[in-house]
């Protein structure tokens, strides 16, 4: 019970090499692909908790000894939770740390599913996640899952975490070679225009329950928010009264617009 915070502040202190590290996610990615439950393919076309659950144990025995999930039992009382989101469309992973009345209760890992499976389809651009080159799904989700594995080491020891600190970046170099915060997975955002060429701010129209409607994208997440000119609409920030559609993307009709001088 006395080994927190000293305990956490040695694992954030470790260091590996380029090589180190290269060997050590070879033994990861290897042992995924042997025992996951879902994600068993380079290019898995589905992954659950149980997926996340067995790559972030993989990752705590071969980078951390085995140290890290207990830090997080002594930290919060109880194992780390794992979660798929669907509906994260725009950040890759999330760690949440929740509390009451001050009081640590749980971690937990969520990984967008979206982002993942959008990604790495025939054709596609080239993936950067964490500032380097991803050859595939697996490849992308390890990238993620370090990323939040950093997060969760930083708060574990400092109380706090942020992706866009020094610190943040300086524990992720060293432990993963990461040398960038962010990911280049496909956002739903850039799916919505790459396959359906709409974008947010773009005028649409569409049929609703058989009537015809025109109006803007406001905000494109697994759906499209579209907002439709109307009186009785509530009104919005430029004065104007709308009433909100949230739309498949595939029923959207973009408008062509003429440029303007
Ligand atoms: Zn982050």
């Amino acid at each position: 019970m006395m080994s927190y915070p000293n305990e956490a502040m040695s694992l954030v202190a470790l260091q590996y090499s380029q090589e180190q590290i290269k060997i050590q996610r070879e033994q990861v990615r290897s042992r995924l692909l042997r025992d996951a439950p879902y994600a068993r393919q380079p290019n898995f076309t589905t992954i659950a908790a149980p997926d996340l659950l067995l790559l972030f144990r993989l990752y705590d025995q071969v980078f951390f000894a085995g140290r890290l999930a207990p830090l997080v039992i002594e930290k919060s009382g109880k194992p780390l939770q794992f979660r798929v989101s669907r509906a994260m469309t725009s950040a890759g992973g999330k760690t949440i740390w929740s509390k009451r009345n001050g009081k640590t209760t749980g971690f937990e890992i969520a990984i967008s599913s979206s982002l993942l499976l959008n990604s790495f389809r025939e054709g596609d651009r080239p993936i950067h996640v964490s500032g380097q080159p991803c050859i595939d799904r697996v490849d992308a989700l390890m990238r993620v899952m370090e990323h939040e594995i950093v997060h969760l080491l930083e708060m574990l020891t400092f109380g706090n975490s942020s992706c866009s600190q020094t610190r943040f970046m300086t524990i992720a170099n060293r432990l993963f070679g990461h040398t960038h915060p962010r990911h280049g997975l496909v956002t739903a955002r850039e799916n919505a225009h790459r396959k359906h060429s709409i974008r947010v701010g773009q005028r649409v129209s569409f049929t609703f329950q058989g009537k015809e409607f025109t109006g803007i994208v406001n905000r494109i997440s697994l759906r499209a928010t579209v907002l439709v000119p109307d009186k009785s609409g509530i009104r919005y920030s430029d004065g104007k009264r709308y009433i909100k559609f949230l739309m498949p993307l595939a029923r959207l009709r973009p408008i062509a617009e003429a440029p303007v001088e």
